[in-house]
């Protein structure tokens, strides 16, 4: 039988994501085929265990894992770290998914070396072939897909996936068992310590998970410019994001990049507002499901890589896009 075990991601609000939910159920799909269990591991503070229990049995998951303690509210890598290896190693599952998350790329490489076993990160699909798993990923800048197998020898097969990019099947609810672990971290030993948090003030939580992003580019000019961006995505349910030329610039914080060295989208829809459309850019939204590109240089590349182009100042057309989106949904 085969065991795999998922490391959830909860928001501000304590709801299990919905790329977490896309991967729980993409385990429970896989795991219904070949007769398997799925857990779920959540590491946190003030966890609330009825509303996880809820939300994860609906994704078919059978045992859930909380370490759930006061001293995890700041994320500290040090700690996280600890209590992820000690969780994989005593659950020695077949197979360790999670989100490709800031989060994520931190603990499963550490999990990886620690288990010597085989990690793939940021895969957009997954099947089953026989009772090994055939991944997806792309690769050089969206311009190659690649087919990847694990070799059968090692466990556990560690793999992380794109939010948004995975299409699981309905699942059967389940009646999940919750295991409490206890977290008992010696303060004394640890090589990190939080000295102070900073509020971002991009609404960054949701940038990778959102189904609609509106990133804008060097064209933007300043911070402030960025105000029309935020006030038409509220209206969608959409995040804001920015190309690394208006992060360089100091228009708009890291947190919001978009692109090789920024974060990966993968969205319903993508709207690039004054970006010219560089691979380093493309490498983080190219498999966004529809691209909209706003530019009032015919000749910008990015308007051989969108779906829509809207050949026009940023400017004109995001206010009137704005009203009309507000007609639309009524706000
Ligand atoms: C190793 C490496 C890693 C990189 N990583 C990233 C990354 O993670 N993310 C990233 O984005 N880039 C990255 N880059 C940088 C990338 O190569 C580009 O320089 C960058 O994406 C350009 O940003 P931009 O499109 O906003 O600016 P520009 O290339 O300057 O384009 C601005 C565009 O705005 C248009 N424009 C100007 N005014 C208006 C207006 N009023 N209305 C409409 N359109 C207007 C112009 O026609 C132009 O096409 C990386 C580069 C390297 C070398």
């Amino acid at each position: 039988m085969v065991n795999i075990l998922v490391l959830a991601e909860n928001n501000q609000d304590g709801d299990i994501t919905k790329p977490s939910k896309q991967v729980l159920m993409t385990a429970r799909n896989i795991a219904d085929d070949l007769k398997g269990k799925v857990a779920a591991l959540i590491i946190g503070a003030n966890l609330d265990s009825a509303k996880i229990q809820g939300q994860l049995g609906l994704c078919g998951v059978e045992k859930i894992i909380l370490a759930n303690d006061k001293s995890l509210e700041a994320y500290n890598s040090d700690v996280y770290m600890k209590i992820f290896i000690k969780i994989v190693k005593d659950q020695n599952p077949d197979f360790l998914f999670g989100v490709n998350s800031l989060y994520s790329q931190d603990l499963f490489p550490a999990a990886s070396f620690h288990t010597s076993s085989g990690l793939v990160m940021d895969c957009t699909d997954v099947k089953l072939e026989g009772t090994s798993l055939l991944i997806t990923k792309t690769m050089y800048s969206n311009k190659v897909i690649a087919k990847l197998k694990f070799n059968e020898e090692h466990r556990p097969k560690l793999v992380t996936f794109r939010p948004n990019t995975l299409m699981p099947q309905n699942v059967e609810p389940k009646i999940s068992e919750v295991i409490t672990e206890a977290v008992n971290i010696d303060q004394a030993a640890l090589k990190q310590k939080i000295k102070e948090l900073v509020k971002s003030k991009s609404k960054e939580t949701s940038l990778t998970e959102a189904p609609i992003v509106i990133s804008g580019g060097r064209a933007m000019g300043n911070w402030d410019s960025y105000k029309i961006l935020f006030e038409t995505a509220e209206i969608i349910g959409a995040a804001v994001g920015a190309s690394r030329a208006a992060v360089d610039s100091g228009y708009a914080p890291h947190s919001m990049q978009v692109g090789q060295t920024g974060k990966t989208v993968s969205p319903q829809l993508y709207i690039a507002c004054g970006i010219s459309g560089a691979i380093q850019h493309f490498a983080g939204m190219g498999s966004s499901k529809v691209i909209v590109a706003i530019n009032k240089d015919p000749n910008a590349p990015i308007f051989k890589k969108c779906d829509y182009g809207i050949v026009d100042d940023l400017f004109k057309v995001v206010p009137i896009l704005k009203e009309e989106l507000k007609k639309l949904f009524g706000k």
